[in-house]
């Protein structure tokens, strides 16, 4: 979400002559778009504004976008000295008013603001991360309210885009040479416009599948997207999978817990049960669908047999990657007012051996790649090794391979020849 923000945000500044600069130490405007999900945030950004204001010569404007932004907003002004403007989630439209603002009256501009109704969601070619593949945001902001989460705070309730529009979005990076599209949002299978604009004519249970099948019609070669909240999680997302080949195989579903206590004051809204459910069915499919996870260790009142329950769940789901992470408390949450009693070095212990039982999972994963052909998109030369080529397959994993530049951005059968520790790599065939 944030890369895709920076995008936006960066094509907003070019339509005004502005140019993205390599080297930070020319640029006449540093702008920071900070995430408070975990860490500390305004630490980071602190030290951030400290390296960017001890640079010689003049000093740049400084602002400062994302959550950090929207949830301190002026304070931010008093409590990290150097910041220019702040502007908030969804203020991101207005970033060159913000900056006119600054050079006509000086520092201390914060915009906090709605969204715009007319607010533009493309990208420029030239600002995306990548030629080839390209983020489309169809909902924004969170309104499940997870107990340790700051998110609903800080990009603020659900909201999506006519499917019109992500159609129309979608079409025109085609007629660009965009080969992947990643449809992206916090719940993206919460998907619930306010008009029926783009989905006329294609069914499904719920408008997130009715969506999909929209996409898929557009022809584009592939489409994946994420994250996908498990209680909205249902059977005709992997029928609208399986009747389109591309949409890929590759479902990302955080379970956050394999404890229904933890769960349950998680307020994640599904149990294990529940969600084993729903992972049998996308295993069943013979698409061969990828499942990845996000997990936290800690929560406050995890006990050890919560914490094992969390190990045999992954054990059972076999995911191919697991994000883990150690709860962070988060102020302002409902999970800051419980007692925080893992202590940091036992959630260090439960992250190295959750860790441990997946770079098992994970290697057995990638073993079984070995011999089988994969298509590939050919995104970028590769940085350790500049011979070969590196992109990802439809199921989302990272694989490289020697190749041409000739190859770069198109799709190719790529037969795997070793499993890497977080990569398979191959030879095109
Ligand atoms: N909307 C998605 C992802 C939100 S943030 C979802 O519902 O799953 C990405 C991940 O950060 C979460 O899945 C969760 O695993 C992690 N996370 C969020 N808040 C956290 C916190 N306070 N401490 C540790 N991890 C956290
Ligand atoms: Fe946070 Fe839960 Fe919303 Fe995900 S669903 S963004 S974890 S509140």
């Amino acid at each position: 979400m944030n890369v895709s923000d920076s995008e936006r945000v960066a094509t907003s500044l070019a339509a005004e002559g502005l140019e993205l600069v390599e080297d930070e130490l020319s640029a006449d405007l540093v702008l920071i778009n900070t995430c408070s999900v975990r860490e500390k945030a305004e630490q980071k950004l602190y030290t951030r504004v400290g390296e960017v204001k001890l640079r010689e010569g003049t000093k740049p404007v400084i602002g400062v976008m994302g959550c950090v932004a929207q949830l301190e907003g002026e304070t931010l002004f008093k409590k990290i000295n150097g910041i220019d403007f702040v502007l908030g989630t969804r203020a991101v439209g207005r970033v060159n008013e913000a900056i006119r603002k600054v050079l006509s009256d000086g520092p201390g501009y914060a915009d906090l603001g709605e969204r715009e109704a007319d607010y533009d969601w493309s990208v420029a070619d030239a600002q995306r991360h990548s030629r080839s593949v390209a983020f489309v945001p169809i909902i924004e902001g969170c309104n499940k309210f997870c107990t340790y989460c700051i998110v609903p705070f800080s990009r603020g309730r659900e909201t999506s885009l006519p499917a019109s529009e992500i159609i129309r979005q979608v079409l025109e990076l085609k007629r660009n040479g965009v080969k992947e599209v990643h449809l992206i949002g916090q719940n993206v299978n919460s998907y619930r416009p306010l008009t029926e604009s783009g989905l006329e004519g294609f069914k499904g249970s719920s408008p997130f599948s009715r969506l999909l099948r929209a996409v898929a019609a557009t022809g584009i070669e592939r489409i994946k997207f994420n994250t996908s909240f498990p209680r909205d999680f249902n059977a005709d997302i992997v029928e609208a999978i399986e009747e389109n080949e591309n949409l890929c195989n590759w479902v990302h579903l955080p379970v956050q817990s394999g404890s229904n206590k933890v769960l349950k004051d998680m307020r994640r809204l599904h149990t294990v049960e529940s969600y084993k459910k729903k992972i049998d069915r996308i295993k069943a499919s013979p698409r061969n669908i990828a499942l990845t996870t996000d997990i936290i260790v800690g929560f406050p009142g995890e006990t050890i047999e919560d914490f094992e329950q969390t190990m045999g769940l992954f054990e059972y789901s076999e995911y191919a990657t697991a994000y883990i992470f150690k709860y962070s408390p988060r102020p302002d949450t409902p999970a800051y007012a419980m007692r925080d009693d893992v202590s940091p070095e036992e959630k260090t212990r439960r992250f190295l051996e959750l860790e441990r039982v997946q770079k098992q999972l994970q290697a057995k994963h990638l073993e079984g790649y070995i011999g089988r052909t994969v298509s590939v998109l050919a995104e970028k030369r590769s940085a350790k090794s500049p011979s070969d080529l590196s992109g990802h397959s439809t199921c989302h994993r990272v694989v490289n391979f020697p190749g041409s530049d000739g190859m770069l951005g198109s799709i190719v059968d790529v037969r795997i020849t070793q499993a890497k520790a977080n990569s398979l790599y191959g030879e095109v065939v």
